[in-house]
């Protein structure tokens, strides 16, 4: 049995934008969690990525700041958003802010605004009078907070994304300082890719009582993505390897992920000295830089990005065909991630180790 959008009780206004979007159905990962957070009272889910889990946090928090506000009047030009949503890198939070955007297309009262480092601070400040949702990464928001450039008195629900990456990358410290200054918060949504034990402490410091829905474990589905694995004899038979896959006619787009920052430029040199449309993307270059590359991807000027885990999160193109792990991951939930860069938005796709 599929649940639509209306059925789950979601505004027309969202009902329209999800069908302006062509998502005929809710995911399963959804149709729990729309009911759920309307409910009300805090959440801890552990789903795959690609599930359509962003929309799934996004529609029913949405669907609150239109019926709060049904005549859609601009809101007080204050820093003083009542959703804010934490992201663990900067391309998440441009992917959720981005996702939020075409929700909330054509509707009025409504600001979104992304806080992230490695952009202008001027913008980003302009963008937050007004704004009823933010997303944010930890380390600029506070930097904001300090700087009184908002305040987060006023937010009312917190959604925590990819938890587990936001341990891994040392934001546990951020993230109790965000905790204090919207305690007063009434709902938090945490998502995570496990619940291995230091995410559930985690928790249970962000939360309260918080009910949970376990969608997916890392690894167990991903039925819509082929897995395979080759065995090199050396390096250059690795090189070799990858060639003859990236010249598979079935291909259509392509992430190589690498080990290091410097193999992934290494690889995208060599991929392009022998003709290949590749490029490269790490955390170390000018986010002006790594904004361009991927709106290349995006629009499929880039047949081939070579990058590292981090900056490869939150990747969302339909048209990656196929995930290449160069170099391996180095933690099981890193495989997960990666190759779920494929294999997106019910498409099939194939990762190859
Ligand atoms: P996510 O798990 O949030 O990264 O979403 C994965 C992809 O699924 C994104 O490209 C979404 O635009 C897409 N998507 C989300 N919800 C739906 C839906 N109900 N029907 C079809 N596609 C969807």
């Amino acid at each position: 049995m599929t649940i639509t959008f209306k059925e789950l009780g979601l505004n027309d206004a969202l009902v329209k934008a999800t069908e302006a979007l062509g998502y005929t159905q809710a995911t399963p990962v959804q149709e729990q969690i729309i009911p759920a957070a309307l409910a009300g009272g805090d959440w801890m889910v552990s789903s795959q990525t690609g599930s359509g889990k962003t929309a799934a946090f996004l529609l029913p928090l949405l669907h609150q700041l239109i019926e709060a506000n049904p005549s859609g009047k601009p809101q007080p030009g204050r820093a003083e958003p009542q959703i804010l949503i934490l992201c663990p890198t900067r391309e998440l939070a441009q992917q959720v802010a981005a996702d939020a955007v075409n929700l909330v297309r054509g509707m009025k009262g409504i600001r979104i605004a992304t806080v992230m480092g490695g952009m202008p601070y001027g913008k980003q400040i302009q963008a937050l009078k007004g704004a009823s949702l933010v997303v944010a990464t930890p380390g600029r928001l506070l930097d904001l907070c300090d700087s009184k450039a908002i305040r987060l008195d006023d937010v009312k629900q917190l959604v925590i994304d990819e938890a587990d990456r936001m341990l891994d990358m040392g934001f546990a410290e951020d993230l109790e300082a965000i905790d204090q200054r919207c305690s007063g918060r009434k709902q938090t949504l945490m998502f995570s890719a496990t619940f291995a034990p230091n995410i559930m402490a985690l928790a249970n410091e962000l939360t309260k009582n918080a009910k949970r829905i376990e969608l997916a474990h890392a690894g167990e589905k991903h039925a819509n993505i082929e897995q395979k694995l080759h065995w090199a004899d050396s390096m250059s038979h690795k090189h070799q390897l990858l060639e003859h896959i990236l010249a598979d006619a079935t291909l259509d787009q392509a992430v190589v992920f690498a080990s290091t920052q410097v193999e992934s430029e290494k690889i995208a040199d060599t991929l392009r000295a022998n003709g290949y449309e590749a490029s490269a993307l790490h955390g170390a270059m000018p986010q002006a830089v790594r904004m361009r590359r991927l709106e290349s991807l995006r629009k499929g000027h880039t047949k081939i990005l070579v990058a590292t885990d981090v900056a490869a999160r939150g990747i969302d193109v339909p048209r990656i065909s196929h995930v290449i792990n160069f170099g391996l991951p180095m933690k099981p939930e890193d495989y997960t991630h990666r190759i779920g860069r494929t294999g997106r938005a019910g498409r099939n796709g194939v990762a190859i180790t």
